[in-house]
């Protein structure tokens, strides 16, 4: 059983596909461990994507993650953390294979609806960042 964090994005929360994609999730196989809806502040959203920190990008990813809500979770299942990166799809909508969450909700590269992490390493760094043990269940 492997666990990975997942957050459904400023953009499609503000669409109203929370439900939606929180489907893929549980229709694949992977089981909400966790699970909050929070605004992230600069400090928080800084921190998380401290490793984008010297890409051009990082103002704008910081900005567009701070721009609404979000909902953090962690998600459980075989091959959770690679079986989340196929069905969110490319970082890019535009390259997204068809049926995939990316392809289906979102809009640009930074609005792209979904994070999922990309190691196990980085799960569970990313974990720890938004949970305490007792929270993941
Ligand atoms: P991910 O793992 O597929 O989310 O992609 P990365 O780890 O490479 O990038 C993290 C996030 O930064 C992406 O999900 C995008 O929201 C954002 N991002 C990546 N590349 C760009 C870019 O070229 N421009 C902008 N504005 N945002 C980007």
């Amino acid at each position: 059983m492997e666990q990975t964090l997942s957050i459904i994005k400023p953009d499609a929360v503000q669409k109203g596909v929370i439900g939606k994609i929180i489907d893929r999730f549980e229709s694949n196989g992977l089981r909400i461990a966790a699970m909050k809806k929070v605004q992230l502040d600069e400090k928080t959203a800084g921190g998380f994507y401290a490793v984008h920190a010297e890409r051009p990008f990082f103002g704008e990813l910081v900005s567009f993650m701070t721009s609404g809500p979000v909902v953090v979770m962690v998600l459980e299942g075989e091959n959770a953390m690679a079986k989340n990166r196929d069905l969110m799809g490319a970082t890019n909508p535009k390259e997204a294979a068809a049926g995939t969450i990316r392809a289906d909700f979102a809009e640009s590269i930074d609005a792209n609806a979904v994070h999922g992490s990309d190691s196990l390493e980085n799960a569970a760094i990313e974990i720890k960042f938004f949970f305490s043990e007792n929270e993941v269940l």
